[in-house]
């Protein structure tokens, strides 16, 4: 059997694992992440996330804003742009009372449009004249470019290996097991998605984890990509549906349109009805006939995976600690995975952990 010891082991090499094995081996930590299927394969996979400043809980429109710094400061360090420069835009009634929130937040620059500049900014969209915003800092997150990046990064720090078991030791270490090795660590960070409940569960911690799935399809540009195209969310209702996001591909070329409605797992708790997934796919199709005529709406690609909720909101986030392992759930966690994985590493070196991710504090809560 294999054996690895490192200071930190992370299980799980999704966007959120991978920041903080980052962070960790930026701080001068060694690390070892377990990674049972490809790096950014779970959740994380696909070809952009939305990076929106705007939520309904204001604390964490402030941790997400924290995270632009540190997206930014990859871009750098990586030499490669990891959110776009075309910002992101929110229609619905909503966004008055975002906005407010918004501008007391220090980098953060979000203004009304009116309906010239959303055309604009959104030349796909069909006319619209109700409230609409613009967050110039938000963008539509590069998602490969940066797990491509990180993952280089840390190089033989992954190990292709999955994580069956952890268990705290007599000499005060923890013991991973994973299919063919053995590794002791004086902290972990569990970061697996849909893995890290089961996980949790073996220690005796229950999580409120709730699972689902989701489906988003993505649509080709009808005509020559726009040189710009900012991310979108829809809650205005004006096109039949009131929960819906998009974000573009890298080139333009291609716009990735969900529902915030996800499918439930049947009663045997890991199954899911496709048609159920189908039924999803094709109201996003019907939306964007309606919304978005710029797009052909033959689907040319979906993402589907499974959704990982907290109880308190579609945004919430939590981390567990127990005695030297650490448990991170939640969802729509792309663009917060920069902060998370700094406040991680930090608990993971000094055992501190910031209060407002603590599970009473709610964090993301609607
Ligand atoms: C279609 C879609 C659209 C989304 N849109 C947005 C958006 O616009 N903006 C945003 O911020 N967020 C968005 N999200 C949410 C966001 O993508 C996820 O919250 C985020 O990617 C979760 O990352 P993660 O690292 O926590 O989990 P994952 O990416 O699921 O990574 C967990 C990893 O752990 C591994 N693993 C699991 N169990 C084990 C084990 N026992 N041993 C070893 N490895 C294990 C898995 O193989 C996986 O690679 C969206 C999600 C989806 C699906």
């Amino acid at each position: 059997m294999l054996t690895s010891t490192t200071d930190v082991a992370v299980v799980g090499a999704g966007i959120v694992g991978l920041a903080t094995a980052y962070e960790l081996t930026r701080a001068g930590a060694s690390v070892t992440v377990y990674e049972a299927g490809a790096p950014g394969g779970g959740q994380s996979a696909g070809d952009a996330r939305i990076f929106r400043h705007a939520h309904a809980d204001a604390r964490l429109a402030g941790f997400v804003a924290r995270s632009r710094a540190i997206w930014r400061e990859w871009s750098d360090t990586f030499g490669t742009e990891l959110v776009s420069p075309d910002g992101a835009v929110a229609l619905g009634p909503a966004v008055e009372s975002r906005m407010q929130v918004l501008r007391t937040l220090a980098d953060v620059t979000v203004r009304p449009l009116d309906a010239a500049e959303l055309r604009a900014r959104l030349p796909l969209l069909a006319p619209y004249d109700g409230p609409a915003m613009l967050d110039e800092t938000g963008g539509a997150i590069r998602t490969r470019a940066a797990v491509t990046r990180l993952s280089a990064a840390l190089g033989d720090a992954l190990v292709r290996d999955h994580v069956l078991t952890l268990r705290r030791t007599a000499s005060g270490t923890v013991e991973v097991r994973t299919g063919t090795r053995r590794g002791t660590h004086a902290y972990v960070v569990v970061c697996a998605g849909l893995g890290t409940a089961p996980l949790a569960h073996g220690i005796g911690l229950s999580l409120p984890v709730q699972v689902s799935a989701h489906v988003r399809v993505t649509f080709a540009v009808r005509e020559a990509p726009p040189r710009r195209l900012a991310t979108l969310q829809d809650s205005s209702g004006a096109f039949g549906e009131e929960g819906v996001y998009a974000a573009p591909v890298p080139d333009n070329s291609r716009y990735g349109v969900g529902l915030a409605a996800s499918v439930p797992v049947n009663d045997d708790g890991r199954s899911i009805d496709p048609a159920a997934l189908d039924a999803l796919a094709t109201r996003a199709a019907d939306y964007v006939r309606v919304a978005l005529p710029g797009l052909d709406p033959t689907p040319v690609g979906h993402v589907h995976c499974w959704v990982t909720t907290l109880p308190w909101g579609d945004d919430g986030v939590a981390v567990w600690e127990d005695d030297g392992i650490a448990f991170v759930a939640g969802h729509n966690l792309y663009k917060q995975a920069p902060a998370l994985g700094v406040e991680l590493a930090a608990l993971a070196m000094t055992g501190t952990l910031a209060d407002e991710l603590r599970p009473a504090a709610r964090l993301g809560r609607d």
